[in-house]
């Protein structure tokens, strides 16, 4: 035996010897923010307990980002806001309100296409009971949507609205963010190698021992588990947004739950737009962009960002990706 195939020998040995003292501890939980939870670490044997606790606390931590932020419960520090914020500077704690400036930041990046205000008029559309507001309803609420209308104070940590009228919804950040939080709660534990997802977006930390997560975007002409490709992950986030999720059709119009904030109808200019960057918050704040803007403006906006990738699947079905991911799609950009 020469030394390199040695070296193979007892590396396969040692990989045999760490599979069969150490196991990937998984979890899938429904109900936290209306979707479904899925955590995966790898952790030897003797951490086993450890792991489960790890991701009870991880649930935990996801429950206190539901309780804090969703508002379909009255008590939240968020429904508070909407309920109390345009009669003046209102106190709130140090996580929502560093989320609230992230909100922001994305606003920003996204030419107004993320804007948390859309709840303004997005309140009164219901998917789960097919109720949407008429024009005269969007009009009449289309002026409280505008990310500029959220007034930030970092001295005292308040947040205000410039007007009545105005609402928010972390909808399309908080998903995000609680798998970022959940991710800080497994690593306290000593962990480093990981997957989180909350619905649509996902984070991954470390490796498959070598091999990358390969992470499937769903092809949104088909059914589930269908896919149009796979990326490879190492120490990535992912988000996809797509037209599928939440919707519904009323004499041939597709209402779904991404909201145009210009205009207060659904914004349907792309099937699903995916995001790749480091952090969940960022791929789920950045992932409903290509809706609004359409594929070709959102694109633009996606390849000046350095940090980040996308792919977009058109309304007629053909796949765009970001600079970052042509060289592995040649043709792609046909
Ligand atoms: P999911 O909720 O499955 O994670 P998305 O990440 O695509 O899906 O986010 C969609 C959610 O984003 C909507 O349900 C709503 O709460 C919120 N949202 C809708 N339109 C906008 C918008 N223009 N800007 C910011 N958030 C939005
Ligand atoms: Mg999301």
């Amino acid at each position: 035996m020469n030394r390199s195939a040695a070296a193979t020998a007892l590396l396969s040995l040692m990989a045999w010897a760490s599979c069969a003292r150490a196991a990937w501890v998984d979890r899938v939980t429904d109900g936290i923010m209306g979707t479904r939870i899925s955590v995966e670490l790898w952790a030897d044997d003797a951490d086993k307990a450890k792991a489960e606790r790890a991701i009870d606390a991880l649930l935990a931590e996801m429950r206190h980002i539901d309780d804090s932020m969703s508002t379909y419960k009255p008590t939240s520090e968020v429904s508070q806001v909407n309920a109390r914020a345009a009669d003046g500077p209102m106190r709130i704690s140090k996580e929502l309100f560093d989320l609230l400036v992230t909100a922001k930041e994305y606003s920003e990046l996204t030419e107004g296409a993320f804007d948390i205000t859309y709840a303004s008029v997005g309140y009164l559309y219901d998917f789960r009971k097919h109720i949407h507001p008429d024009d005269a309803q969007i009009g009449k609420a289309l002026p409280a949507v505008n990310y500029r209308h959220v007034l930030l104070d970092p001295q005292r940590q308040t947040v205000q609205f410039s007007q009545k009228g105005v609402r928010i919804d972390l909808g399309g950040i908080a998903k995000g963010y609680s798998v970022d939080r959940g991710i800080e709660v497994l690593k306290s534990f000593g962990f480093s190698r990981m997957y989180v997802s909350a619905g649509g977006d996902s984070r991954i930390v470390g490796d498959r021992f070598g091999k990358p997560w390969m992470v499937g975007i769903r092809d949104p002409t088909k059914g589930e588990g269908e896919v149009i490709t796979r990326i490879p992950l190492v120490d990535a986030a992912i988000s996809t947004s797509g037209d599928y999720e939440r919707y519904f059709e009323e004499n041939g119009v597709r209402y779904h739950h991404i909201i145009d904030p210009r205009t207060g109808h659904s914004a349907s200019k792309v099937r699903s737009a995916t995001v790749i960057a480091a952090s969940a918050t960022r791929t789920d704040g950045l992932s409903k962009t290509a809706f609004v803007l359409g594929p070709e403006r959102a694109m633009e906006i996606y390849n000046r960002i350095d940090d980040i990738d996308a792919v977009i699947v058109k309304l007629d079905g053909s796949v765009i990706y970001s600079k970052g991911l042509e060289p592995a799609h040649p043709g792609a950009r046909k």
